[in-house]
């Protein structure tokens, strides 16, 4: 490879390579016996080294990219992760790729993932809920999953997507669903895309196909907001007048929000910056119901945007990515949600 040196683990010929990108997460973390608490530990070999398993499967080409708890992700370092996945999607010699990551902004990293690349080939995001340090920890089986579905024939063309506790999950709708139990990530009404079963990948559904963006250089600041009763709309003012270049804002039940909040929209909207309106519910959609002040009719006819059915994390993502290419014209905007 050009620019990414790579380590090999594993020589049989008669396997597939796979890429694995070690970021971190709790499947890569350790109690400190000091502290008392979990910190990163593991290199991507040393993952490798609690499943060799995984060498019956696949020889291993690993790259560390970092060893970082999740939750200290960013937009850079999410640039800087789908070029080098894109890299190693590009090597012929390479089947497919799984990403070790912190399963706390691991739904986030797989939606970038898959507006950021274009291939027929597997990109497996995999993490633990339980560190190495304790009685049982789901990382290996989990690691094993993921090399499993990514030499997989069924994988090709299934996108970017989140494999934890053996159920396949796509980028787009998948989500955390509970802060400690192995189960924890599922895809709401969509339902899973499969499931990994001992040597067999059972398929549930299609992909789902999202729209594809190049790398930009950089990405412009976009915030999420939530609503809550009572809200007077002045962090979305504020947000306004600091300088970001988008708003997503989580509203209530199909997207409304309350009348204070409204006016601050159409103030935000007047200083030409989009805001797209997503809800905190889980399922469902966003629907222009409701006409009232602050109802979600009345604000897309104000030039609101609405979500669709993508949460509100997601639709940042979305927005940060449409606006390096569109701006802020809103009809052009409108297409990536619709
Ligand atoms: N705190 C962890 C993270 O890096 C949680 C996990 O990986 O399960 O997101």
């Amino acid at each position: 490879m050009k620019n990414i040196e790579l380590k090999t683990i594993g020589i049989n010929p008669d396997l597939p390579n796979i890429a694995l990108v070690a970021t971190g997460g709790t499947i890569a973390q350790r109690v400190d016996p000091k502290t008392k608490a979990t910190v990163p530990s593991l290199s991507g070999a040393a993952l490798v080294d609690l499943v060799p398993q995984i060498l019956q499967l696949a020889n291993i080409k690993l790259y560390d990219f970092s060893n970082i708890d999740s939750s200290q992700m960013t937009p850079n370092l999410w640039l800087k992760l789908s070029k080098i996945v894109n890299e190693l999607l590009l090597n012929p010699q390479i089947k497919g790729v799984v990403v070790t990551h912190g399963t706390d902004t691991i739904a986030e990293a797989a939606y970038f993932l898959d507006l950021t690349t274009k291939s027929t080939k597997p990109v497996v995001f995999t993490g633990a809920m339980k560190s190495t340090s304790e009685i049982i920890t789901d990382g290996p089986l989990n690691l094993y999953n993921a090399v499993n579905l990514a030499v997989a024939d069924e994988a090709q063309n299934i996108g970017v997507v989140v494999e934890l506790n053996q159920y396949i999950n796509s980028a787009r709708y998948t989500r955390k669903i509970h802060t400690d139990n192995v189960h924890s990530f599922n895809s709401g009404d969509r339902g899973y895309l499969g499931y990994v079963a001992k040597n067999k990948i059972i398929k549930f559904r299609e992909r789902d196909f999202n729209p594809y963006f190049p790398i930009p250089d950089s990405l412009p600041k976009v915030v999420l907001l939530k609503s809550y009763s009572g809200d007077d709309g002045s962090f979305i003012r504020y947000a306004a007048d600091s300088g970001v270049k988008g708003i997503v804002i989580e509203g209530f039940g199909a997207g409304n929000v309350d009348e204070q909040s409204h006016d601050a929209i159409v103030y935000t909207l007047s200083k030409k910056i989009p805001i797209i309106i997503a809800t905190q519910v889980t399922d469902g959609i966003v629907l222009p119901m409701y006409g009232s002040k602050g109802g979600g009719a009345t604000l897309q006819s104000a030039g609101a945007i609405m979500a669709n059915d993508i949460s509100g994390i997601k639709a940042r993502l979305l927005l940060m990515l449409a606006l390096s290419y569109v701006n802020s014209d809103t009809e052009k905007l409108r297409k990536y949600f619709s």
